[in-house]
């Protein structure tokens, strides 16, 4: 028997006990489960039991399992890197996009935005750690691509998304996540549209909701391992 129902409860749960924690609203966070690597199938029964928005991170998958789920009214969200190759797939099938990290991509998305849907929701993906590996712009490059995409017609500018390297010390973890989250705050003031900070997994969804996170990322703790 699957463990979904019973795994997107307890991680249903936790957000709420966080966010009751943290004195924040109840619907102050918005859960997205991360079905990378996880079936049709999966992602239909998570929807049974009332999930609406799922994330993906590779077009390809993403594509052939939105094919098999058409009849369900889900809310796509792209967190994967993004190639300029694959731009036109992502603004045609996606309602959102948390990883834009350079303004290139950013006007890609834009110019290939259907006419006959709402604007693409965007978040600009953040370096924290300034990891040389990482994707995701340096608080330095932020202006840029943030300017890029407030200027773009077809694209709203929504927030910033962060996935800090993992820090064993839990009083560490709160330190960058509540970096990013100030960070976010800065740029509000330029740009007050700015509502959504994509921060928590599995392993720091608490630590991100006390830190003000607005969208959580939960794959594992819903679906299982990969
Ligand atoms: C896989 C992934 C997640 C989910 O991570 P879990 O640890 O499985 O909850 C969240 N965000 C991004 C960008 C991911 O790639």
């Amino acid at each position: 028997m699957s463990k979904i129902p019973e795994q997107l409860a307890q991680v249903q749960n936790r957000v709420h006990a966080a966010l009751a924690a943290a004195g924040r609203a109840e619907d102050a966070a918005l859960l997205l489960a991360v079905s990378k690597t996880k079936s049709a199938a999966a992602v239909r029964e998570a929807f049974g039991c009332g999930q609406t928005c799922f994330g993906e991170n590779y077009l390809q998958e993403a594509l052939e399992k939105q094919q098999q789920l058409q009849d369900l009214p889900i809310e796509w969200h792209f967190i994967g890197p993004i190639q300029s190759n694959k731009t036109r797939a992502i603004a045609e099938n996606f309602d959102w996009v948390h990883s834009v990290d350079r303004a290139r991509i950013a006007v890609r998305l834009n110019d290939q935005r259907p006419p006959s849907l709402p604007p693409l929701n965007v978040c600009v993906q953040v370096n924290i750690d300034a990891e040389p590996s990482k994707a995701g712009v340096l608080p330095e490059e932020l202006p840029e691509v943030l300017e890029s995409v407030a200027q773009l017609p077809r694209l709203r500018l929504r927030g910033l998304m962060a996935i800090p390297a993992p820090r064993s010390d839990h009083g560490e973890q709160q330190k960058v996540l509540l970096q990013v989250a100030s960070l976010l705050q800065e740029w509000q003031q330029r740009y007050p549209q700015l509502d959504t900070l994509s921060m928590g997994m599995s392993g720091d969804l608490e630590a991100a909701i006390a830190a003000g996170a607005t969208i959580v990322r939960v794959g594992t703790d819903i679906f299982g391992a990969r």
